[in-house]
């Protein structure tokens, strides 16, 4: 069983026989601080101050592994918090809540309702006048459906604006959550933490 290894020098080139269980070396030749890498079969050396480069690039890169992962945690947060402000209640993640058009359709469905209780009122009060003898208990009930209809049209439009509004407050927060973030927080973690 040999006890060296046989490699060369990543600076100059120059052969170096070393105990096998060395770790790092000075080069005898050109003085370079080297490190002694192996693998299953082979044995190298590496440049301190390239392995320290290395390292850095290394940190670097596991930085910014983790800074992305961070930023699609947060991403994956907004999207479930967004769920929330969505219009669609069956699982519809993706229809949003816009005020424009909900306070449009809103107004259009409030005119007809309008519209609805004063012909039903109209209707019902000639009804009573050519045939006073068919009154029905239900005859002041018809005209209200079309107050319900804007009532709840009229909740529907408040609660979509109050609604947009939380939401556009909430997209806020989630943007500058996701701007805060930098990758130097994951190079520096210790310094993170310092006020
Ligand atoms: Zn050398």
């Amino acid at each position: 069983m040999s006890a060296t290894v046989s490699v060369n020098c990543n600076n100059c080139g120059a052969p170096l026989e070393l105990a096998s269980s060395t770790n790092f070396v000075t080069c005898a030749h050109c003085g370079s601080r080297l490190a002694v890498k192996r693998t299953a079969s082979a044995a190298f050396t590496e440049k301190l101050d390239e392995v320290a480069a290395h390292t850095q690039t290394m940190s670097r890169q596991l930085a910014e592994i983790a800074y992305r992962a961070e930023l699609e945690r947060i991403d994956r947060e907004w999207e479930r918090e967004k769920a929330k402000y969505s219009s669609g209640k069956s699982g519809g993640a993706d229809r949003e809540t816009h005020p424009v058009p909900a306070i449009l359709m809103g107004i259009l469905v409030a005119g007809f309702g309008i519209f609805w209780t004063a012909t039903a009122f109209q209707i019902q009060s000639n009804r009573r006048d050519f045939f006073p003898d068919h009154a029905s208990p239900l005859d002041g009930c018809f005209p209200f459906f079309g107050l319900i209809v804007v009532a709840l049209v009229l909740w529907g439009m408040v609660s979509t604006v109050m609604h947009s509004g939380e939401k556009a407050k909430a997209q806020d927060a989630y943007r500058r959550r996701r701007a805060a973030v930098t990758v130097e927080q994951f190079l520096n973690p210790q310094r993170r933490r310092a006020p």
